[in-house]
């Protein structure tokens, strides 16, 4: 069953995201940025909230919970490696299980990283997926809490999904992390092309949020660590994957 999707800025520099399940009117929030302006796009569309889906418990995903279930006894979904620090869980979830929004399934993959207990909610019939902090256009999530292991993995994941497959990233910082990835990766004409794309889309004021698989394996350097011009351009020709993968990640916190 289809499911329809609202996109909206919020805060400095976050996506939230309604998605309704066509069949049954079913509504579920991807975080929760910001309650006030959740709320103004439920207006707007005439959508009644029934779910909050949270991919990690920090303030700019989780921090608009409490006032959302408030107004509208929504059942709120999120990682069970942070129930502890998700405000009004009902439902912890893990890697594998399902989450129905009305008949729509969303798979729950575990993407420790940005945080240990990170998790994505993949709508596969729908070539969706909302990916929270774990990878951004030409990015990925600060390691704030697991490690380069752990993150190369979570990535892999995404990597493997259907190349048209949709990445509803939570965060617009992919003009910055043009910058970066062509010092990563200088040699990659897609990606020289897409920085110029992105500089244009921004200047327009366009969103460059959703990206898809296919765009991100040919131009995101974090997902690139086995290409040859990548591991030279980090210094690291021939070796382990997540040895250059680190590398990419400590210069990019660098940069
Ligand atoms: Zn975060
Ligand atoms: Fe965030």
């Amino acid at each position: 069953m289809p499911i329809e999707i609202r996109q909206f800025p919020c805060l400095s520099d976050n996506y939230g995201y309604l998605i309704r399940d066509v069949s049954t009117g079913a509504v579920a929030a991807i975080d929760t940025p910001d309650a006030e302006r959740i709320n103004q796009e439920l207006a707007a569309a005439g959508w009644r909230l029934t779910h909050i889906l949270n991919t990690h418990w920090h303030p700019d995903h989780a921090g608009g919970n409490l006032a959302l279930k408030e107004k509208w006894g929504c059942r709120i979904f999120g990682p069970e490696g942070e129930a502890a620090k998700i405000p009004g869980l009902d439902t912890p979830v893990g890697d594998g299980d399902v989450v129905m929004l009305g008949k729509s399934r969303g798979q729950v993959i575990e993407t420790p990283g940005h945080t240990l207990g990170h998790i994505i909610y993949h709508f596969a019939d729908d070539k969706a997926a909302f990916v929270g902090d774990t990878i951004f256009a030409l990015g990925c999530g600060r390691l704030f809490e697991g490690t380069p292991t752990q993150m190369w993995s979570s990535l892999s994941r995404i990597a493997a999904m259907a190349p048209d497959t949709k990445l509803y990233c939570a965060h617009e910082y992919t003009q910055a992390n043009a910058r970066f990835a062509v010092t990563a990766d200088p040699h990659n004409e897609a990606l020289l092309k897409r920085a110029k794309e992105i500089d244009a889309a921004r200047a327009r004021g366009e969103a460059t949020v959703p990206t898809n698989v296919a765009l991100e394996l040919a131009t995101n350097p974090f997902l690139r660590a086995k290409d040859a011009g990548v591991q030279a351009a980090m210094g690291l020709v021939g070796a382990d994957p997540v040895a250059v993968f680190a590398e990419v990640r400590k210069r990019k916190d660098n940069f």
